[in-house]
């Protein structure tokens, strides 16, 4: 007889209704005590520029019961700001958000391009990292990776590392890739001018020391599976999220 549950464990991801907030979650840190995260879906657009956006990052920030929401104006770079106290961060260009503080909800918007998620709970650090192409093509995971050990003392390999829906290989198309992604991209290739992102966010993972089985990808492509806002797909300035927080 099949378990009730089976569909729920078929991916890597389940659905879960958090108030009246539609998340997924990666079941590889829900197993984690002490850590909070959760994808939203097109359900509600979190873009700075959408009229509704304030009021759905409230009720984002509601539904998780967070003290704190904080993200920065993305703008495909590399750099990361640690979150120490009560700063406002929205004016702040970055592409990645780090604390040690609970309660503090680290959002990173995206349509296509993938948060990763790094987490160590048991040492109380975790960051959340905007990377599309031009933030793999600029070594942002690993960045990341870096960034927790010469700020916080975090060692790589007791990292966990999600990450979120995103492009997936089967519509990964780079039609200029010869002009924007770098040679060490190749291995990542999976068609004429098609690449794998998420392979290639796993191997800076990897090799930045992050223990493979520690390293958890979505199997949701954003440009296929319609729950997510998809920047190729729709053409819009909408965008869904990904928040993560060290619990109180
Ligand atoms: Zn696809």
């Amino acid at each position: 007889m099949p378990s009730p549950n089976k569909q729920e464990y078929a991916g890597p991801m389940g659905s879960r209704r958090v108030g009246d907030v539609d998340f997924y979650a990666f079941h590889g840190l829900e197993a984690l005590p002490g850590l909070l995260h959760g994808v939203s879906t097109r359900q509600i657009d979190l873009a700075a520029a959408g009229p509704e956006a304030g009021p759905n990052l409230e009720r984002l920030r509601e539904a998780l019961g967070l003290e704190r929401l904080v993200w920065v104006r993305q703008v495909h770079g590399t750099h990361i700001v640690a979150v120490n106290g009560e700063e406002s961060l929205p004016a702040a260009q970055a592409d990645g958000l780090a604390t040690d503080q609970a309660g503090v909800g680290l959002l990173i918007k995206q349509a296509d391009c993938q948060a990763v998620i790094l987490a160590a709970p048991q040492r109380g650090v975790i960051a959340n990292l905007h990377a599309g192409w031009r933030g793999n093509a600029a070594g942002m995971p690993a960045k990341g990776v870096e960034f927790l050990s010469q700020r916080y003392g975090v060692a790589p390999d007791e990292l966990y590392a999600a990450v979120s829906p995103s492009l997936g290989a089967c519509c990964g198309e780079f039609v200029n890739w010869r002009q924007e992604l770098p040679e060490w991209f190749a291995p990542f290739k999976v068609g004429e001018n098609h690449f794998d992102l998420e392979a290639a966010t796993r191997h800076q993972l990897e090799s930045a020391g992050v223990r493979p089985g520690r390293i958890f990808t979505s199997g949701k492509c954003t440009v296929c599976d319609q729950e997510f806002y998809s920047y190729r797909r729709d053409k819009t300035t909408a965008r869904f999220g990904t928040v993560v927080a060290l619990r109180e």
